[in-house]
């Protein structure tokens, strides 16, 4: 009789154990799937704002020679290269994830497949009120190109999700319905994040009827030039070459790539299309900012934002041990990283010192995730898009509503006037201990959720 109640309390253990070690084995997996997948992309980043700064300076070539079929090749080329050049980054890192022992994600596949249905339809077909297209192309056909390539993506399965992907149709923030801190904040009454983010909300809102908050922003219509998923942020500028970089720095870098020909004054002269770095492209001022929990400076060359890869793998454990429901639940594991080319021209000289894109980038590196382009709340965060994209606008009419996502819920618990009493009470006391400290352990209220 012992020895049968102990043979049952030893076959639970080693269940236990066994779990325990599939758990922590998936964590690893996934940790060493998502950061080669962002190494990845952000390597085909690299390599592709390298052939695009080769063929800003072959143009150059091409200028100074009259040769006006290749200039008119290489910009053609350009544009196309700013599309397939992310898209073999979103490829490859799908590759580096499955390399790495990561199934296919079915949620991410449809995500993807519902985007290929909108690149190929409802982009072309979508116009202003005066006729003029909405979503123009930045080359003929580009919309159905495009479409083609993430369909290919689709196809073979997408493991680690884009999620610094920004769609031509992703609002871009500035209202506080579509900031996933926002919701944080009321879910984990951490009141610090509006003390330093939103300090007059919770004095001002007013119960929801009749709606109280501003209309949400439309999304802003830009140049359609860079690719939505890894795009790399730059610009067409035409201009003369001598008011984007000096004779000097250009023969040099042609010397270095190895590029045959000869530079001279009229192809610094006349006015020609230049791809040059877009509005992405400001200091990194995350990672320059004191509070931001780094060790040692950011060093001059690198401090750059601009072309980067955020990426989610999402991988599950099934367990062996049943639930008190009589199932076998299991646990589910998310891995995001971040990572983006580095490099320098010249010493310490940023890749950008030059409004012009030119070849620098030489490594890519791991970086938190926090100082990366990627939205707060994560572009391929299913959950959360599902909120913005289809239940906001129900909510802005109809009011809270609770249900099976925890967002609508939150604005349910946001509309008790006693919880936001509450924050303003604790601020009114505590607010001088809002402020962001670095260090393992000492983050507190509004600090940095995905530091790693
Ligand atoms: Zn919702």
């Amino acid at each position: 009789m012992f020895f049968m109640m102990l043979l049952f309390i030893l076959v639970f253990v080693v269940i236990w154990i066994f779990d325990l070690h599939k758990s922590i084995y998936i964590k690893s997996v996934s940790r060493n799937a998502g950061d080669s997948s962002a190494l990845m992309a952000a390597r085909w980043e690299g390599i592709t704002l390298n052939l695009i700064g080769d063929l800003n300076i072959l143009h150059a070539i091409a200028l100074s020679a009259t040769n006006t079929a290749a200039e008119t090749a290489i910009t053609n080329m350009q544009a196309r290269l700013c599309y397939v050049g992310p898209m073999i980054a979103f490829m490859a890192s799908q590759q580096a994830a499955k390399n790495n022992g990561i199934y296919p994600n079915p949620d991410f596949d449809t995500l993807l497949n519902e985007h290929v249905h909108q690149v190929r339809y409802d982009y072309p077909a979508q116009t202003n009120p005066d006729g003029t297209p909405l979503f123009p192309e930045p080359y003929p056909d580009c919309w159905n190109e495009y479409a083609n390539m993430l369909e290919l993506v689709a196809k073979d399965g997408v493991v680690a999700g884009p999620d610094n992907a920004r769609l031509y149709t992703d609002y871009t923030g500035g209202h506080p319905l579509i900031m996933i801190d926002f919701y944080n904040a009321v879910a984990g009454r951490s009141w610090c994040w509006f003390h330093n983010h939103a300090p007059t909300l919770l004095a001002n809102y007013q119960n929801f009827f009749p709606c109280w908050w501003p209309a949400l922003p439309e999304p802003p219509h830009e140049i359609y030039m860079n690719s939505e998923i890894y795009g790399l942020g730059l610009n067409k500028s035409i201009t003369e070459l001598s008011s984007l970089a000096d004779e000097n720095t250009l023969n040099a870098i042609a010397t270095e790539r190895q590029l045959q020909g000869e530079l001279n004054s009229t192809g610094m002269t006349q006015t020609a299309v230049w791809y040059t770095y877009g509005a992405p492209w400001t200091t990194w001022d995350v990672m320059a900012d004191p509070s931001f929990p780094i060790t040692g400076t950011l060093k001059p060359q690198y401090n750059y934002a601009g072309a980067d890869a955020a990426v989610r793998v999402i991988a599950k454990a099934a367990r062996l041990m049943p639930s008190g429901k009589g199932n076998y639940p299991s646990n589910t594991v998310t891995w995001t990283a971040a990572a983006k080319p580095f490099g320098y021209l010249a010493d310490d000289q940023r890749p950008n010192s030059f409004d012009i894109v030119l070849p620098a980038y030489r490594a890519v590196r791991l970086f938190p995730v926090d100082a990366s382009s990627a939205p707060s709340g994560g572009a391929y965060n299913l959950e959360w898009r599902r909120h913005v994209e289809n239940h906001l606008s129900t909510y802005m009419e109809q009011g809270p509503q609770s249900g099976s996502c925890p967002y609508c819920n939150i604005l349910v618990a946001w509309e008790d006037p006693q919880l936001r009493q509450s924050g303003i009470d604790w601020l009114s006391t505590n607010s001088w201990q809002c402020t962001i400290v670095g260090g393992p352990g000492g983050i507190r209220g509004g600090g940095s959720p995905r530091g790693h």
